[in-house]
């Protein structure tokens, strides 16, 4: 329509002829802010009163149904209010409606002082849309001088600072709170923003780099990111969680420097130099297990930065959920990825994207899960020029490895495995997180807990049941537990001893929050529930087959999933802002999906027993599957794909392995009765005997690619990745049987389990099934979290242990005297190797007491740990009564002289000490003259090693002397 006739027009004709072109304008953007912001501009006017903005903006009904409303009411009002609203709508939306054909209309600027007729809540709403456009900045501050000045409580700020709202309906509620607090309160408002309106001037002035309008999208994008962080959404269910009362520090890992590991790092450090593998790489990538905190990291460090306390180098901080960008069907530029997907600048787009291309050490990007993007990370299709666009994950792929935006610094989540060599390259540096450590445990405990009674017990009933504490380690379980603490001290100790047991209590408790009748939940719980069960397992089994993780109305349409069923608390609504004009769902957490599609995949009566085999199938024969049948096949369900590329079945392993897992344990003999009112039984029973004959096959499996050993070597089975897999599902089913099976297959001398992963958990897994080997074996786990409480979940196993291998564990001296006392009375216990842990002297007088005790204990490496002359002295105590060590490793240890002394003088007649090392020990000479005596005296010493010590000419010569009289010693 042209210009000259809509001059013509009359107003209210107008409104009506363009109707849909204006809609299209408020609406087509998905978010309700163009017409929030036409309503401030109307109330302001005083052409709204605010029983019409109720009557416009029902919470819950569609953003359109609102603004025809909005159309309606301002068309009934007469001509001079469709007029306003013409000019409002121009003003907001200058572009939307073509030429203009009114006189703008008075576009005031803040200004307070000049008419001092009006009250402070008169200017409240004159001054409405102005005053909400610079509140949105400032929340928090003009929150906390309302809390000072005593006229908001913190209630009153919870209720403002949902995370449901954006910034500016944050700035409204604020505004018509303040309004019902009275006059003075308003009058705080005002004041707030006229100085922190001067301060911001005085600011521009001292840097004036930085634009006005740059400011403004600074601050527009602090304060999203700041309400986008500050809650927890696994408590979205029930309660409001802010991230600042739960947040417990996680354990961290910097595979590449060995020192540092397990201890404390701060976010500056992080994304420093420190620890990096590639000077030239903008990414930093931190990965864990699903579970381990990842995403919670990542908003702790999203919060912190929103709240100016980390991080300040970096202006801008862009969040993006790889989960979110999924659903991007569109190619984009990199602008319109920044802009779209995070914060929109109101003003002056070009300006503040060519300040971020000019300045990219001063921006930072983050992307939370890669591991949930529908594609895998290839280095192939490069493009440099940011105006260009692409796919979403090509861009995303090309911002990683630096050939988009370079110098922007770029963090990354994904758990381990989607992160193959195409991406390693193109790092930085790797963090590996590694859950909670104990002390971690008890302090999320009592965080969660506000009566410490309650939280003392809950604490009180996992020390006494260590494979639950294990369990804690991954933060998701300790939520878990923590959530349930009714249950869980209602069950019985010790009752709870898998992750199964664990994701049924929190099923129970989710039926039992939102049971109708307030009594415990009947016996009969599953049942009374089957429907929701089935309904939200089917939605998460084709979520997981087909790499979907956020659910549209239809998916959930498709599955039955019903309100009531949404109410239960497992889904939460998403924020997508790509799909913001409808409703979107996910899980709480992707470990109750992959749980609930387990519970589908036992309990649909349409899901025959192939369903098990193909999620128990080995990743190696997935590939060559692959181009033949596929898993989304065994269900009779219309909606999943029949062609799965490889890249996604790849991407989606993992989370298939986690089902298995949850399969496995809901088909153990303990949960048979729950499934016998719930489906078909005997159904189940095959599905039951299928999943036994998957584990006992993939076992097999792997016994039979041990190589052959040499001639007189050992054989050794160096487990594939999917081996501690199998032993976990093992586990989860509490099968002895299938233990015993498949450990009387395994002739193996030695099991290396290096680099595996393997945390508490694991270890009790391992235990329950190594356990049952015939013949004692070598454990080797090296480079793992074992922990102490890894170390004492191992107990079970260490008769048929004869060496264990524990370097770089994490292990401190509570761990040692708890294995110690175990291994003490095993005879089949021989060797020990800890180089790299946490020991310091106070494990020592269990080893001289182990030393003491066993006359056929063969070798010690307590390498690379703190142990002082004082140690030495108390293994020297053991040594001088001990008749059988060949090995002594105290490398990189303090023990100097006289640790060096007091070792020399009980080895120096010792018979079968074939091997000692000192290497770098501040042993100088009196500790070389000290070894000699072992050098003239010891029938046995073959070995002796003193490298990187201070040792002068006087303890050379001595040692040379010494050596002139001897003839075992063959180097020194
Ligand atoms: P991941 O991203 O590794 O799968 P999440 O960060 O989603 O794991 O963690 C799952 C849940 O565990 C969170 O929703 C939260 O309840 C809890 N959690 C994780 N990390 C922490 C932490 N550092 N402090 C407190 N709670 C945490």
């Amino acid at each position: 329509m042209g210009a000259d006739i809509m001059k013509a027009c009359l107003p209210q004709e107008l409104l009506l002829k363009r109707r849909a072109e204006i809609l299209h304008a408020l609406c087509s953007s998905g978010s309700v802010e163009h017409l929030e912001r036409v309503m401030d501009m109307l109330l302001a006017q005083g052409e709204l009163g605010w029983e019409d903005c109720q009557n416009v903006l029902v919470p819950g009904r569609a953003l359109y149904s609102n603004a025809r409303q909005l159309l309606d009411l301002v068309y009934t009002k007469g001509s001079a209010s469709c007029e306003l609203f013409f000019n409002a709508v121009k003003q907001i939306l200058p572009e939307a409606l073509g030429d203009a054909f009114f006189s703008p209309g008075c576009h005031s600027t803040l200004d307070f002082r000049e008419k001092p007729q009006r009250t402070p809540t008169d200017e409240l709403l004159t001054q409405r849309p102005e005053l909400v456009l610079k509140l949105q900045d400032c929340i928090d501050g003009a929150l906390r001088v309302l809390v000072e000045s005593g006229h908001f409580s913190s209630t009153d700020c919870d209720g403002i600072q949902l995370p449901i709202y954006t910034p500016s309906q944050q700035a409204r509620r604020l505004l018509d709170h303040v309004r019902s607090k009275g006059e003075l309160a308003s009058l705080v408002v005002l004041k707030y923003v006229q100085q922190s309106l001067e301060s911001e001037s005085s600011l521009e002035q001292t840097n004036p780099s930085l634009t006005k309008e740059f400011v403004k999208y600074q601050k527009k994008l602090r304060s999203s990111v700041s309400a986008q962080s500050r809650f927890l959404s696994t408590y979205g269910g029930t309660s409001h969680m802010p991230l600042d009362d739960i947040y417990t520090e996680v354990q961290m890992e910097l595979p590449n420097n060995s020192a540092d590991n397990y201890k404390f790092m701060g976010f500056e450090e992080i994304i420093g130099p420190v620890g990096s593998v590639n000077d030239d790489a903008d990414t930093v990538l931190a990965s864990g297990e699903a579970g381990s905190g990842k995403s919670t990291w990542l908003q702790r460090l999203h919060l912190l930065w929103a709240q100016g306390k980390v991080l300040q180098d970096f202006l801008l901080l862009f969040p993006f959920s790889c989960r979110r960008l999924n659903s991007e069907q569109r190619d984009l530029s990199v602008q319109e990825l920044l802009f779209q997907h995070c914060c929109w600048p109101d003003r002056g787009q070009e300006e503040i994207f060519q300040f971020i291309l000019d300045h990219p050490h001063l921006v930072l990007f983050t992307f939370d899960g890669l591991d949930e993007l529908k594609q895998c990370f290839v280095d192939e299709h490069r493009i440099c020029c940011p105006s260009q666009r692409a796919p979403v994950h090509v861009l995303l792929f090309n911002l990683i490895q630096g050939s988009l935006m370079k110098g922007v610094r770029k963090v990354v989540t994904s758990r381990p495995e989607a992160v193959g060599p195409a991406l390693k390259k193109h790092l930085h540096k790797e963090i590996h997180l590694k859950g909670f450590s104990p002390s971690g445990i008890d302090c999320f405990v009592r965080k969660h807990h506000s009566d410490p009674n309650e939280a003392a017990k809950v604490l009180e009933s996992l020390q006494a049941n260590t494979a639950l504490l294990g369990l804690c380690h991954s933060p998701v379980l300790c939520w878990i537990v923590s959530q349930c603490h009714k249950e869980l001290l209602g069950c019985g100790e010790g009752s709870l001893q898998t992750i199964t047991d664990v994701y049924l209590m929190i099923l129970q408790h989710f039926f039992q929050h939102h049971s109708t009748v307030k009594s415990a939940i009947g016996v009969n719980w599953l049942q009374e529930n089957l429907g929701t069960v089935l309904h939200l397992g089917q939605l998460a089994f084709e979520g997981i087959s087909n790499s979907s993780y956020i659910f549209s109305v239809t998916d959930m349409e498709t599955c039955g999933v019903t309100e009531s069923d949404i109410c239960m608390g497992f889904l939460i609504q998403s924020k997508d802002m790509s799909l913001a004009s409808s409703k979107c769902y996910e899980f709480l957490h992707i470990t109750l999906q992959c749980f609930l599609a387990a519970l589908f995949a036992i309990l649909s009566r349409n899901t025959g027993s192939s369903v098990i085999s193909k999620l128990f199938e080995l990743q190696e024969m997935k590939k060559k599957r692959l181009r033949g049948t596929c898993f989304g096949a065994c269900l009779n369900s219309t909606n999943i794909p029949n062609i799965v590329e490889e890249h996604s079945i790849m991407a989606e392993t993992p989370n298939l392995q986690i089902t298995a897992t949850f399969v496995s344990g809901l088909l153990s003999q303990r949960y048979q009765k729950l499934w016998i009112q719930c489906s078909s039984s005997v159904l189940v029973e095959k599905k039951t005997k299928q999943a036994e004959k998957c584990l006992s096959k993939g076992m097999q499996q792997h016994f039979r690619s041990i190589p052959q050993p040499m001639q007189e070597e050992k054989k050794s089975m160096h487990a594939m990745p999917e081996f501690v897999w199998l032993i976990k599902c093992i586990y989860e089913m509490q099968n002895i049987r299938l233990a015993k099976d498949a450990m009387s297959k395994l002739e193996a001398e030695h099991l290396k389990l290096t680099y595996c992963n393997i945390g508490p958990v694991e270890c009790t897994a391992l235990a329950y099934v190594l356990q049952h080997l015939k013949n004692p074996v070598g454990i080797q786990l090296d480079n793992n979290s074992v922990g102490d409480v890894g170390v004492e979940q191992l107990l079970p196993c260490m008769h048929i242990c004869n060496s264990l291998y524990l370097r770089n564990n994490n292990i401190t001296d509570e761990g040692i005297r708890k294995l110690i006392d175990k291994v003490i009375h095993l005879p089949n216990f021989q060797k020990i190797a800890l180089f790299n842990n946490r020991l310091t002297d106070a494990c020592t007088k269990h080893f001289s007491y182990l030393l003491k005790t066993r006359q056929n204990f063969l070798s010690l490496r307590l390498g690379n740990n703190n142990i002082t002359a004082e140690g030495a002295k108390q293994l020297a105590e053991g040594l001088k009564f001990n008749h059988s060590l060949q090995y002594l490793g105290l490398w990189g240890n303090k023990i100097g002289n006289e640790g060096a002394e007091a070792l020399a003088n009980a080895l120096q007649n010792s018979e079968s000490i074939v091997w000692l090392s000192l290497v770098g020990n501040d042993v100088g000479s009196a500790g070389a003259c000290a070894m000699s005596n072992i050098i003239r005296n010891s029938t046995s010493l073959e070995e002796l090693w003193l490298t990187e010590n201070c040792i002068t000419r006087t303890g050379v010569e001595s040692l040379t002397e010494a050596l002139k009289h001897n003839r075992h010693v063959k180097s020194v």
